[in-house]
């Protein structure tokens, strides 16, 4: 669904959300279109169980848990900090993940950034088993080819398409299926100039740069002026975003209306990803450290 955003911008300006977090309540968004064909592809291949990786908000090891229970595995969450092991009921992804039957190993952080060794797959094969294993983030060949179904014939209306940037597997697909009048804007959600060669390993076209002047400090990192411009947003347009992704994309792009870098009359398509579980774990963060928190949660 396409909802337009109820704001006068300036030159005739015009944007709109596509609103795919109203895809499934739990595999939100991009999430439910990076797993479609890996959960097929993992059918196909006889496999019962899902492994993958996330932090301690992650979307996307929601998303894996919900799919697993919905769809008939078992699922497997490799999870960084183990220090969360004794905190899952204070944590509103793990606890949802856990009660949709996803089992977690908690590791170190040093240990986390060796999980696509063999040797580490190993032991997690010896503990349990046979597995199909999903990248972090979900972002592989057949995650992309999921994202190229975001757009439509009738968004081919739109100069420019807008998305949030994790890995790249979400504007990959995007970039795939454009139009080839449109651009596509990326906003990165996290510091590193590595992504733009991850997008060049699944992106097919050159229509795309990637804009990285609002990650707001880093993943998952947010200040007042991000969760004061939500909360104003939502209020006057009652479209919820997550101060991860979407949120910092629409600051954004709302900043770049009014620095004039679009042109006149532009017709602006942003990808809503979804993420809005996220908001309870970060709603309690802020709150542990007496700052303002988001007024909706899911
Ligand atoms: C995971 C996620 C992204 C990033 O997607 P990538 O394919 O990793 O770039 C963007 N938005 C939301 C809400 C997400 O959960």
């Amino acid at each position: 669904m396409n909802q337009v955003v109820d704001i006068v911008f300036p030159k005739g300006i015009s944007l709109v959300i596509k609103r795919e977090d109203l895809l499934h309540p739990l595999i939100s968004g991009n999430k439910f279109r990076k797993l479609k064909y890996n959960i097929e592809e993992a059918k196909k291949q006889g496999q019962e169980v899902l492994v993958s990786f996330g932090g301690a908000f992650s979307n996307h090891i929601l998303a894996l848990a919900a799919a697993g229970n919905e769809y008939g595995f078992k699922t497997i969450g490799v999870i960084r900090g183990n220090e969360l092991e004794s905190a899952v009921e204070q944590n509103p992804t793990l606890f949802q993940a856990r009660k949709l039957g996803m089992k977690f190993l908690f590791v170190t952080r040093e240990e986390y950034r060796t999980k696509t060794n063999a040797e580490f797959l190993k032991k997690l094969q010896n503990r349990f088993g046979d597995f199909y294993v999903v990248p972090e983030g979900g972002t592989n060949e057949l995650a992309v080819k999921g994202c190229e179904e975001i757009l439509n014939e009738g968004d081919s209306q739109f100069d420019y398409v807008c998305t949030a940037v994790g890995t790249g597997g979400t504007i990959s697909g995007i970039i795939n299926s454009s139009f080839s009048n449109q651009k596509i804007l990326g906003f990165s959600a996290l510091k590193g100039d590595f992504l733009s060669d991850d997008i060049r390993k699944f992106a097919r076209k050159n229509n795309w740069e990637l804009i990285q002047d609002y990650n707001f400090g880093g993943y998952a990192k947010v200040n007042e002026e991000l969760i004061s411009f939500l909360n104003e947003l939502y209020q006057k347009t009652a479209i919820p975003l997550d101060p991860v992704y979407t949120g910092k994309m629409v600051y954004g792009i709302i900043d770049l209306i009014e620095k004039g870098y679009f042109p006149e009359n532009a017709k602006i398509l942003a990808i809503h990803t979804g993420g809005l579980q996220g908001i309870r774990g970060i709603n309690l963060v802020q709150q542990k450290k007496n700052r303002q928190t988001l007024v909706y949660d899911f």
